[in-house]
């Protein structure tokens, strides 16, 4: 596939065509191979017929069963009458002017969802930020999602099909996946691993290329240790202290900075892993030279990346505010002269309200109107 960048597009918003309906047949995205086996046995035909089916949906991205072109006319009939291909509808497409894409969802249970395809000129590789939630329960201050409170799990079928409905419509080859979307995805543990496990294993992305951020669910990320996974954990901590945190993350009254902190050690201490300590900068409320210097003795002698992410404004009322460059850059040097690598989160989308944690303010605004 080709990987020219797409930033030479003109910013859009296009409403795709399809008419939006609640589909309601099931979706063979989301089955792995046993269980499409099983479901063409059901229906009278051969186990070969499972592989062939399994390659089209994960690793040629077919989006209709019509495009099946080595399946036999009356078989992809049979198929069209009992399935979907995918569970999730394009209501919409958003072009912002670096190139990004926002995507918008409906589920088969008509909730909608954002997933963000983003390119990397450096790398020259596409990346796509997907959701585990319909909102979060977490709360998190800063955090637009956070705002909708929590609607719903989303399926296996559901988290697995943005990434193969944004690579069909946007026909590039996306080898990184972060789940930074909307949600908490460990409080959806089952239904993102084993989306994970089926991104790897059927679409063959990399496990080492799919990053999975938590707010710092404490039990799921010693279970998630014990999962043989390789993918990359990264750590909401955003303070280093549990008077800052508390204020800022309320999930952090259940667990504090130190009990995180063990979590952390003991999963890196498993796993081999180096974790990524993910830091919103927010101006006045953790950016000090204190901030930065308790961090890196919190963070001394424990194998992590630092991204510091500098806050992306999800409205006035909210009461934050982006720090400036030069205080983002002395809290950076500070923590690196620790000798830990930090790097600052490029901001991508926010003319669309693409950026991290913005995701659902145009949801919010919709559906308030
Ligand atoms: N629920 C997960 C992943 C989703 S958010 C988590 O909390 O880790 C991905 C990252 O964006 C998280 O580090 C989150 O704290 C951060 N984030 C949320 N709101 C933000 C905002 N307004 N500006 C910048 N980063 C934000
Ligand atoms: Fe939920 Fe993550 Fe937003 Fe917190 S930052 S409210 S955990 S999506």
């Amino acid at each position: 596939m080709s990987c020219a960048p797409p930033s030479s597009e003109t910013p859009i918003t296009s409403p795709v065509p399809a008419a939006v309906e609640t589909v309601t047949k099931p979706a063979l995205i989301g089955k792995n191979l046993e269980e499409l086996t099983a479901l063409m046995a059901d229906l009278g035909e051969k186990p070969f017929r499972a592989k062939q089916l399994f390659q089209w949906l994960y690793v040629k991205s077919a989006r209709k069963f019509e495009d099946m072109t080595d399946l036999a006319k009356p078989f992809r009939q049979k198929l069209a009458d009992n399935f979907t291909v995918g569970p999730l509808t394009m209501v919409e497409r958003q072009v912002s002017a670096d190139g990004t894409r926002k995507y918008l969802f409906k589920t088969p249970t008509g909730q909608t969802i954002e997933s963000v395809l983003m390119y990397f000129e450096d790398r020259d590789t596409y990346s796509i930020c997907i959701s585990s939630q319909v909102g979060c329960a977490v709360d998190c201050k800063f955090c637009a999602t956070g705002k909708l409170g929590f609607k719903q799990n989303l399926t296996v079928a559901d988290i697995t099909d943005q990434y193969l409905a944004v690579q069909a419509d946007a026909g590039k080859d996306i080898r990184n996946i972060v789940m930074m979307g909307q949600g908490e995805p460990m409080l959806n543990y089952d239904n993102v691993i084993a989306a994970i496990r089926l991104l790897n294993t059927a679409a063959e992305v990399g496990i080492r290329h799919i990053t999975l951020s938590t707010s710092g669910i404490v039990p799921k990320i010693d279970a998630l240790a014990k999962e043989g996974m390789q993918l990359v954990l990264a750590v909401s901590l955003h303070a280093p202290d549990d008077e800052t945190r508390n204020k800022i993350m309320p999930i952090n009254t259940k667990y504090p900075v130190a009990e995180l902190m063990r979590s952390i050690k003991d999963y890196i201490g498993t796993t081999g892993r180096r974790v990524t300590i993910e830091y919103v900068m927010l101006k006045g409320i953790n950016d000090s030279q204190w901030h930065a210097e308790k961090l890196a003795e919190l963070l001394r002698g424990v194998k992590v990346n630092i991204n510091l992410i500098p806050y992306n404004p999800i409205g006035d009322s909210y009461g934050f505010e982006r720090p400036s460059n030069n205080t983002i850059m002395r809290f950076m040097e500070t923590v690196m002269a620790s000798g830990k690598k930090v790097t600052v989160r490029v901001e991508r989308g926010s003319d669309i309200a693409a950026a991290c944690g913005q995701l659902a303010n145009q949801y919010i605004e919709k559906t308030s109107a």
